[in-house]
């Protein structure tokens, strides 16, 4: 059965969700497995997706009056022991060069974690006076973080991602910044991923090392966990201490900045695979989809049919569409069940029949329903239901976020909230040994701190709570 191709393909998402993702993945020629174990290939499917995440981003970044620069990959290992959480956070896992032109190095070198060491070092030569401020730079790397468990997209030693890094004259000034970039971060989660985020502050356990204050935005996946999505760091004058950035203020003080850090990576590949997919593959947000729309001509051997087909494509083109037109030899069917599973959102089929009556048919992949268009307004139809189906993707990812997420008074309550796939919010007094308990009985992390008052008492002491917080298993 040809229409059932995808079945033996993927494995059931709801059974086995860790294989269909690993499946999903490997079979769509997202990704593959690098030589070196935990790390992975970014194929060119998956690697269209990165780049138009980052051609939206970008743009997000440069009206936030952010400019480009790029930092060295090598650090020297002494600047990461300058900041003494950061390096205690990290030292687990850094890769470090010590042999090179095959010398031993005098000082090993570390391989980027991440860049607040070497970029604030540099800050400190280029900034003196207050005329110098707000400095507003953006990085696109590659990081490296020895990990022990990975899986493609979500967790691997290399990953590509997207470093902010800004230094201020005041801490209200740095606060707002560090707000601000989460505020961008979830409307691009929003609009280009469809994919709705809860954000908030971390907790002192979660938070990032050497951060006065994180702030995350964290996406519900199809079976119920969390994954954080994307940080962003008010990093106090920790930084500007250990690496003396300083300016000389309107008063003539000399007096440290105030820096932030923020970064999303491609894990947010990892993000909406997870969001969106389904039991025959992919779904994929219009805005970020490498192909939009994929042309299957039907009896194509017909006279006028390849030409029409060619014709459509141009037109769509034309209109700024990302199309395909599947020429190859396969049948419709199996051209079908391979464009679903690669999550192309709109799928047109044009035969003799639709060519005489002047018309096309349409098929969404968010609710694999089928329409008829006029073929002379088929550009415009395609754009409106291309629109429409990322509002749908989010509001349907949005519907499910918002029915599971759920309250809990006690510990088993919370237990069984996560057991059941849900987010859970909670009292909870601020400890670390309460927030610990919860690990410890429920398998489950803080995600976020909601910024609303509370009456609630701890769940874990009884003690009155200072926080309601949001527990969920997380990737
Ligand atoms: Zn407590």
């Amino acid at each position: 059965m040809a229409k059932d191709n995808f079945v033996e393909q993927i494995a059931d998402i709801d059974s086995d969700f860790p294989q269909w993702y690993t499946d999903v993945v490997l079979k769509t020629k997202l990704v593959d497995y690098g030589p070196v174990k935990g790390t992975m290939v970014i194929r060119p499917y998956g690697y269209a997706i990165w780049e138009n995440i980052q051609k939206e981003l970008d743009r997000r970044f440069k009206d936030a009056g952010i400019e480009n620069a790029y930092f060295p990959l090598l650090i020297p290992m002494s600047f990461m022991t300058k900041e003494a959480e950061h390096v205690e956070g990290f030292a687990p896992e850094v890769a470090v060069v010590t042999h090179a032109g095959g010398e031993k190095l005098a000082e090993p070198l570390v391989i980027r974690p991440t860049s607040e060491t070497i970029i604030g070092s540099m800050y400190s030569k280029w900034i003196q006076s207050y005329r110098d401020l707000p400095v507003l730079m953006n990085q696109w790397a590659n990081v490296m973080r020895w990990e022990k468990t990975t899986r493609p997209f979500l967790r691997t030693s290399e990953f590509l991602w997207q470093e902010g890094h800004t230094v201020h004259a005041s801490e209200e000034e740095a606060m707002d910044e560090t707000l601000k970039m989460l505020a961008v971060y979830e409307e691009f989660a929003k609009t280009c991923l469809a994919m709705p985020v809860l954000t908030g502050r971390k907790t002192e356990k979660e938070k990032f090392a050497g951060a006065v204050a994180t702030f995350g935005m964290e996406a519900m996946m199809h079976d119920g966990k969390s994954l954080q999505a994307g940080t962003t760091h008010y990093l106090g004058q920790n930084f500007a201490k250990a690496f003396e950035i300083k300016f000389l203020d309107k008063d003539g003080a000399l007096k440290y900045g105030y820096t932030t850090s923020f970064g999303v990576s491609t894990r947010l590949i990892g993000a909406l695979i997870m969001t969106h997919g389904d039991r025959r593959g992919l779904v994929m947000p219009p805005v970020v989809a490498p192909v939009q729309v994929v042309i299957v001509p039907i009896a194509s051997k017909k006279e006028g049919v390849l030409e029409a087909c060619r014709d459509l494509k141009e037109k769509l083109a034309a209109a700024g569409v990302r199309v395909v037109l599947d020429e190859s030899e396969n049948s419709p069917g199996w051209k079908f069940n391979e464009w679903e599973m690669k999550g192309v959102p709109v799928r047109i089929e044009l035969g003799p029949r639709d060519l005489e009556a002047g018309k096309c048919l349409m098929a969404r992949r968010d609710t694999l329903e089928k329409g008829e268009y006029a073929l002379d307004s088929a550009a415009e139809s395609v754009r409106a239901l291309l629109k429409e189906i990322s509002e749908n993707m989010y509001n349907s990812a949005k519907a499910r976020m918002d029915r599971r997420i759920v309250r809990a008074n006690t510990l088993a309550e919370l237990l069984a909230g996560v057991d059941g796939g849900n987010f859970v919010r909670a009292g909870w007094c601020g400890c670390r040994e309460c927030e610990d308990k919860v690990k410890e009985f429920a398998q489950a992390t803080a995600r976020v701190m909601d910024g609303e008052n509370t009456s609630d008492t701890c769940i874990v002491c009884g003690k009155k709570a200072e926080r309601t917080v949001v527990f969920a298993r997380a990737y």
